[in-house]
């Protein structure tokens, strides 16, 4: 006999979802952060990965499985991670693959947190990291150690777009016994699948272009299951978790990536060249380039294009810095009032953004750090949207006169 609940407990209790024999085109966001179970069996089954279910958010949701399953297909991998920043998913990585008294070799080109990250935490972690040149697989064979267990480089790294030699460190890893981690954020997978090339593992700051409309803060780690696994095990018990309409989000963006990279790569492409041609500015970082010092690593590394970030150096050092940004900002354009280059110190938005390195991205670099690497205080970093190219044409003309003058 069913009674009538009260009015308190009827407002309490969950509405089951209406049953529906079609099914919606596109993923639900899926928020609960607890499941319900029929008996205690099912409750040690699903624990125990017996029997497939969800239990608790920390531990993921069917949007993160979602999201993992295409990533790691677009990866071509057996699996994949994801957590709540790029940071996070080499954390992951990093806990999972390497214990306390482990070496770590990393490429000298890395966004400024990372390096950050490898000297302090990994430090703190027991892990001894020693940075190397990875455009020379042989500098980075020259730092391996008897306790080194791992490579870790950017792919085509920020901000000077320096590629990883990947098939030489794929050989020097697979010959040495050790994982081959890389960063391919620059690139995303619709231009590199480093796992093609002998990679181990791939990591993304999924927050950039897998993403793609500066709305979500992620990561992403691909590999092999034991190491992802290994990965998960750390970043769950941690709490690394992205929430569910993050993930939701991430896997929206990822639907129109193809399309993204094909516009991104063309319109860098186009900027690259019309940036060389400047009075104002001395150098331009670019792999589509002929000049680039790695065009021909670049032609068998990437395809469907160059990517939509480059680099270039302003003749006048930090003055002209000055001077360009308040040129960009005043740029009145539609929307009304809204530059249209906006200084935003991220990238990958279909939005054409520029930075500044030695002041955002790797600002925690000491000034003679940055000078080594060939961050100098003239080096803006452009991150080309999917816009008119003749729009970001104007707009950059003008404020480069403005720059140099
Ligand atoms: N890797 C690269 C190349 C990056 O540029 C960044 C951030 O800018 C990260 C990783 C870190 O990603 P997140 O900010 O999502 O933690």
């Amino acid at each position: 006999m069913s009674r009538r609940l009260r009015f308190a407990t009827q407002t309490a209790r969950a509405v089951p979802p209406p049953r529906s024999g079609s099914r919606p085109l596109i993923p639900d966001v899926h928020l609960a952060n607890v499941y319900v179970f029929e008996g205690l069996d099912q409750v040690d089954a699903v624990w125990e990965g017996r029997e497939s279910g969800y239990v608790y958010g920390r531990f993921g949701t069917p949007n993160h499985t979602m999201l993992e399953e295409t990533l790691a297909m677009l990866e071509g991998g057996e699996a994949g991670l994801v957590v709540a920043s790029g940071m996070g998913a080499l954390s992951a990585f990093l806990l999972g693959g390497l214990r306390e008294g482990d070496h770590l070799v990393a490429g000298r080109d890395l966004y400024g947190a990372t390096t950050a990250l490898l000297r302090e935490q990994a430090a703190r972690w027991g892990v001894r990291v020693t940075f190397a040149d990875a455009t020379q697989a042989g500098s980075v064979e020259s730092a391996i150690t008897d306790a080194t267990r791992a490579i870790f480089v950017e792919a085509v790294s920020n901000p000077l777009l320096r590629l990883a030699d990947l098939p030489g460190l794929a050989a020097v890893a697979r010959r040495r016994g050790l994982a081959l981690l890389v960063d391919s954020t620059f690139a995303s997978p619709a231009l590199l699948r480093p796992l093609e090339h002998g990679a181990t593992a791939v990591h993304h700051s999924a927050t950039k272009y897998l993403s793609g409309h500066g709305d979500v803060t992620a990561g992403v780690l691909v590999g092999s299951r034991p190491l992802v696994d290994a990965a998960r095990a750390e970043a769950v018990r941690i709490g690394l978790n992205l929430g569910p309409f993050d993930a939701w989000l991430t896997l929206r963006g990822v639907r129109t990536l193809a399309l993204r990279m094909e516009r991104h790569s063309a319109n860098a492409l186009h900027l690259a060249r019309f940036l060389a041609d400047r009075p104002e500015v001395v150098h331009v970082h670019y792999p589509g380039l002929p000049e680039h010092p790695q065009h021909a690593l670049a032609g068998t590394l990437l395809r469907n294009g160059f990517g939509g970030m480059l680099s270039f150096e302003l003749a006048g050092g930090a003055p002209a810095i000055e001077r360009l940004f308040r040129a960009l900002a005043g740029r009145s354009q539609s929307p009304p009032g809204e530059p249209l280059i906006p200084f935003a110190p991220s990238f990958g938005d279909v939005t054409t953004t520029w930075s500044y390195p030695a002041r955002t991205s790797h600002r925690s670099l000491a000034d003679d750090e940055r000078a080594k690497l060939g961050i100098g205080p003239g080096l803006v970093r452009l991150s080309v949207g999917i816009e008119d190219v003749e729009d970001l044409k104007e707009s950059l003309d003008l404020a480069l006169r403005a720059a140099g003058a």
